[in-house]
């Protein structure tokens, strides 16, 4: 097999296309899928080498395969990573990432805006195997500084967040873990790596779930987990061999064809969006719209300096509360009801009801997921056609 050497001489877009080629001998123009479990070795001796690490080969697709090798070298060139490994889950990205490194004892501090799953691996799951957490305001910094112990080994967020789209300041809170001895650990999901690159903004490790933008057309799950060579190799390998959390060949074929479309996409759902947010900020019937490429976002600034465009979300608030929300998402005729973001199709989630059900409605309160807030993804539909459909939906609100 051939590898072609895109990494850093070439932009983003180009680096999404030809990034991590390997060619088998047939010089196939698309990325090879290969479908095996296992491989076979030319002799025992080459396969005792194989296992010593003496020869670079494969051994078996719980720990790598041709298929998704491609997927995190062109992972690795995006992100400016040195390193990654891919998963079947975002969530098997974000809860390896956190606990393979992690050891009874130690603490670890998130922001409490979270992914509700991300959410329970931090609030509930860690501290069942002695990992105490701390949950912060992820916008104030002081939060940050004060909830650093001297066992404090991780911090955790996302930026924006989800679902009332905060932006957070990655290298502020990065210098905050380093200074304490720590590592910082950021869920990209809602950013993409076509707008925000947190390694080079000071970040250890950067997490995805590949299930929403990568593949962004409704199709597969799957996670990834970038960082540095040494970081991988001392945390990650291993247990990701040992417990098997690993991706599909299939799904990281899918995957690969989702990056080439990737910046095309991402760029066309981020003007719709921010399309759609102009066009509802002033509606009688919206109390209050967060998006973080307007002027008005309450971090516009931050957004400004760590952000290269706002994002293909909005989350906005109806007046009326549930009732009043939940009229306006059955009259929807093109966005349709989910949970997911980052589709190929427009999609609206009710938080409170959903994604954030989990939640006390105090902590809810908190997070600002108020009863008639609803987050809109935007896809790749006529912006025209999404605003003439919202028009229509808030007056039945
Ligand atoms: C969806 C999502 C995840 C989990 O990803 P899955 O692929 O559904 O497991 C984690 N973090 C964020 C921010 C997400 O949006």
């Amino acid at each position: 097999m051939s590898e072609s050497k895109f990494a850093a001489r070439y932009r983003p877009e180009t680096r999404l296309v030809h990034g991590g080629i390997l060619r088998s001998q047939f010089g196939e123009t698309s990325e090879a899928l290969f479908l095996t479990q296992g491989y076979v070795y030319d002799s025992a001796e080459q396969c005792e080498a194989r296992f010593k690490g003496e020869d670079p080969g494969f051994i078996y697709s719980r720990y790598s395969n041709p298929t998704i090798a491609m997927f995190e070298r062109r992972m690795i060139e995006l992100e400016g990573a040195e390193a990654a490994r891919s998963t079947a889950t975002g969530m098997a990205a974000v809860t390896t990432a956190i606990l393979a490194p992690l050891r009874a004892g130690d603490h670890v501090v998130a922001s409490k805006a979270l992914f509700g799953s991300c959410l329970y691996v931090v609030q509930d799951l860690l501290p069942r195997y002695g990992i105490e957490t701390t949950l912060v305001d992820g916008l104030d910094l002081d939060q940050w500084q004060r909830a650093l112990r001297p066992n404090t080994k991780s911090l955790f967020l996302e930026s924006p967040t989800n679902p009332t789209l905060d932006v957070l300041d990655i290298p502020a809170i990065a210098e905050i873990a380093h200074k304490g001895g720590a590592r910082l650990i950021v869920d990209n999901v809602f950013a993409t790596p076509i707008w925000q690159s947190p390694l080079s903004l000071g970040a250890d490790v950067v997490v995805y779930s590949a299930t929403k933008h990568i593949d962004g057309q409704g199709r597969c799950l799957g996670g990834i987990i970038l960082s540095s060579e040494a970081f991988i190799a001392e945390h990650i390998h291993n247990f990701m061999r040992q417990t098997g959390p690993s991706l599909s060949p299939f799904n990281a074929w899918a995957l690969l064809k989702g990056l080439e479309t990737l910046g095309v996409r991402v760029r066309a759902q981020t003007e719709t969006a921010a399309k759609v947010a102009d066009a509802l900020a002033s509606h009688p019937k919206i109390s209050r719209l967060i998006y973080p490429g307007r002027s008005d976002h309450p971090q516009a600034a931050l957004v400004k300096k760590q952000m290269r465009a706002g994002s293909t979300l909005i989350g906005f608030e109806v007046k009326g509360g549930k009732a009043a929300a939940f009229r306006c998402l059955n009259a929807l005729q093109i966005s349709r009801i989910s949970n997911n973001l980052g589709d190929a199709k427009s999609l609206v989630t009710h938080p409170a009801t959903t994604t954030h059900q989990r939640l006390t409605p105090e902590a809810r309160a908190e997070l600002g997921i108020s009863e008639g807030f609803i987050r809109f993804s935007a896809g790749l539909e006529h912006p025209d056609d999404l605003i003439e459909d919202f028009a229509q939906a808030l007056e039945k609100a």
